[in-house]
């Protein structure tokens, strides 16, 4: 069966490692962006030069249209999916919950969760035997902070995550039987731009000795752990949540 996967957020940090690990794999793959066109589209062409099927697509994922004009385009191009990578993600910055806005509650919570929530869903449409798909793997992009707590920096968005752990374990029993694996990764502190964007310039400096091993994780440590999940090599794990963070 031909291999094609979705990468949400596939043009910049975890999600540009991902898709550049999946497309040794073989896939066929669209990567979507929410704002950063640029970073998409030159991943795609530097693939695409080299081989790989791929595509640039805008898609919010908290936004139900962009969704299922995201999954459509895949339909079109390649046919059924095979892998779903729900790994667009914002932290909505940091704050106490004793101060935290409803407007960036609300913001992280769409795209986080909810986000998830429709591409999975789309996902298992095209995906389940029950709808007659001949299965697949999704693979969700959680964190550490989920168990962790977030305390003193973002609960908003540790929680978040905690929603996504329960989604991948509560669809990864739902269909067990469809012919899906549903897993997490939840990667640790990792060098990506996402400290900045929330105004964190030097998080990943301040805090990597903070870490067992003594360092901050590379995007592409984290793509490996993804790519096993999504691979044949992984065939009886689903429903499982594993850590990416150097023993954080
Ligand atoms: P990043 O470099 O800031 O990249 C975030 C990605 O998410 C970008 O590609 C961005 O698209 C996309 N995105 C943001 N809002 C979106 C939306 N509404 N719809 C679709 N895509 C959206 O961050 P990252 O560190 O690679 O994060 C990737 C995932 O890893 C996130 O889910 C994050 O929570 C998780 N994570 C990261 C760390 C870490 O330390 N870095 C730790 C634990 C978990 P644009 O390029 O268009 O902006």
């Amino acid at each position: 069966m031909r291999k094609v996967a979705v990468v949400t957020g596939g043009g910049r940090g975890i999600g540009a490692a991902t898709t550049k690990r999946l497309a040794q794999d073989g896939y066929a793959i669209a990567l979507s962006y929410a704002n950063d066109a640029a970073s998409a589209e030159a991943i795609a062409e530097t693939l695409r030069a080299s081989g790989t099927e791929i595509i640039a697509v805008r898609a919010d994922v908290s936004v139900e249209r962009d969704v299922m004009a995201l999954f459509d385009r895949v339909d079109k191009e390649w046919g059924p999916l095979t892998l779903l990578v729900n790994n667009g993600g914002i932290t909505g910055g940091m704050a106490r919950v004793d101060d935290v806005k409803e407007s960036v509650l609300s913001q992280v919570f769409s795209v986080n969760v909810i986000g998830a929530f429709l591409c999975c869903r789309e996902a298992v449409r095209r995906m389940s035997t029950q709808h007659g798909g001949s299965g697949g793997s999704i693979v969700n992009v959680s964190s550490r902070a989920a168990e962790l707590g977030g305390s003193h920096e973002w609960v908003h968005y540790a929680a978040t995550k905690g929603a996504l752990d329960t989604l991948t374990k509560g669809l990864a029993k739902e269909v067990a039987l469809e012919g899906i694996r549903v897993n997490a990764v939840a990667p640790g502190l990792i060098e990506t731009d996402i400290h900045a964007a929330a105004g964190q310039f030097d998080r990943v400096e301040r805090m990597a000795s903070t870490i067992p091993v003594g360092r901050a994780g590379q995007p592409e440590e984290v793509a490996e752990c993804i790519a096993w999940l999504a691979s044949p090599a992984a065939s009886y794990v689903t429903g499982t949540i594993v850590a990416a963070s150097g023993g954080r």
